[in-house]
């Protein structure tokens, strides 16, 4: 989008999380500075990425070579390696970059990383295999959580809604969910009114509590 364009964000670590991210940056027309330790790795992204640089990015010396500290943004997407990862995040803190991203293995690695001065810590592995463990067993299609107590799912509209509004079929009352979209079959997602009728096959958008989202989505 033309909104974001403009930003400069530098990316350490070319790994696959990364590396996918540098790539949709720049699509999305931000100015990347890509480093990675592996001479291999920046070579394979030299041709996609704008700006890419081989470096240790633990060593400060490194990151004032290249101009880090006068980025608005960061994203650390070290792995595996916890400690490089730790050592990088916390360098980054001390250039005083105003927000930086980091990628944690675990909560613990993650505590850490906001510790040392991450502004913002993700999990990508962990979530994940959280979302998808709602999808392999129930309705759901999609599933995404906000803070700890609030979520917001895809699923297919449950028998007991078929052929009601959405007032009638009092699903508000009952369960304690929104309906935010109903897409029939064939169509397109459009908002939900209170006089929308569900049909049978019919896709919904829900959010509400954790527990309630579950509870509606186990309904057959
Ligand atoms: P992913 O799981 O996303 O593939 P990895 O942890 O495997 O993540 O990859 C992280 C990348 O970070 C690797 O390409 C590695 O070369 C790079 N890296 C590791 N340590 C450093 C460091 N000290 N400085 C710069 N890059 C590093």
């Amino acid at each position: 989008t033309t909104r974001k364009h403009g930003t400069r964000v530098v990316v350490i670590g070319l790994g696959r999380f990364g590396g996918a991210l540098a790539r949709e940056l720049v699509t999305h027309g931000s100015e990347v500075l890509a480093i990675d330790s592996n001479p291999h790795i920046v070579q394979q992204y030299s041709d996609l990425l704008t700006h890419v640089a081989v470096a240790d990015t633990t060593d400060m010396t490194a990151l004032e070579q290249l101009g880090v500290p006068d980025f608005p943004h960061a994203v650390v997407s070290i792995g595996s390696n916890m400690e490089a990862s730790i050592l990088t995040t916390s360098l980054l803190a001390d250039c005083r970059i105003p927000k930086i991203w980091a990628k944690a293995t675990s909560r613990q690695h993650g505590q850490i990383l906001e510790r040392v001065g991450a502004h913002h810590v993700v999990l990508p592995e962990h979530d994940m295999g959280e979302r998808v463990a709602h999808l392999v067993t129930g309705r759901m299609i999609d599933y995404i959580e906000f803070d700890t107590d609030y979520a917001m799912a895809k699923t297919t509209a449950p028998r007991s809604a078929v052929g009601a509004t959405l007032t009638g079929s009092g699903l508000r009352k009952h369960f304690d969910i929104t309906v935010v979209a109903i897409k029939h079959r064939g169509g397109e997602f459009t908002y939900a009114t209170p006089d929308s009728v569900v049909a049978e096959g019919d896709q919904l958008i829900v959010s509400g509590r954790i527990e309630e989202v579950e509870r509606f989505s186990d309904l057959t």
